[in-house]
């Protein structure tokens, strides 16, 4: 019994490590085009940096599209585990929740903006619909608080590439690939995120 749930467990850490190198290896595809998640990243932050005329602001423009993105990144995450629960309706599904992207961008936007008042009262809030996740900008906070312009810079290529990165798998592999709709889990995501951000943390120490 001991011996047949050890080989099941084994073939679902195989399974996981191979979707994940599915993953990654789709991700490094796009490498040298425009359509590589860190490449764009590196663009939106240098439309970022334009913008802002002083270093301040920058880290004010920064720190909202950091917020925006983190957002719709959880939504993409939730996105990948409702498409796992109707698998014979996945691609439907995906093709609604792209219809659905102006509704989705104002209710984002609002949370994003909750949040950044929240941000720029010193982390007081004294009541709006998003007070159930400020508690989750606490390390924002800190580095706000000490100017870390350099947390900011990394933080927005982080987010931003892993926003690409599953971007790019939910709506260029998914549909050509609907299989890895069941493969996909929490532990998988989790761990391509992580990739992600080393990724960046070692372009970052290449320069
Ligand atoms: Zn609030």
């Amino acid at each position: 019994m001991t011996i047949e749930k050890d080989k099941v467990n084994k073939r679902q850490i195989y399974q996981d490590e191979e979707t994940l190198n599915s993953f990654v290896h789709f991700f490094h595809s796009f490498e040298g085009t425009t359509n590589y998640a860190y490449n764009q990243a590196l663009v939106a932050l240098a439309k970022v940096e334009k913008t802002a005329e002083t270093p301040r602001k920058l880290m004010e423009y920064l720190m909202e599209d950091i917020i925006f993105t983190a957002l719709y990144t959880t939504i993409y995450e939730e996105l990948f585990l409702t498409l796992k629960q109707h698998p014979d309706v996945a691609i439907r599904l995906l093709d609604k929740f792209a219809d659905g992207q102006s509704d989705r961008d104002q209710l984002v936007n609002i949370h994003t903006q909750n949040h950044m008042n929240y941000i720029m009262h010193d982390g007081e809030c004294s009541g709006c619909s998003s007070c159930e996740g400020h508690s989750d900008l606490t390390p924002l906070l800190v580095h706000w608080h000490k100017a870390n312009l350099e947390y900011f810079v990394k933080l927005y290529l982080e987010v931003q590439t892993i926003h690409s990165g599953l971007e790019r798998i939910l709506y260029d592999l998914i549909p050509t690939h609907p299989d890895y709709i069941d493969r996909i889990n929490d532990s998988i995501i989790s761990q391509f995120r992580q990739y992600i951000a080393q990724v960046v943390t070692n372009k970052l120490h290449q320069v």
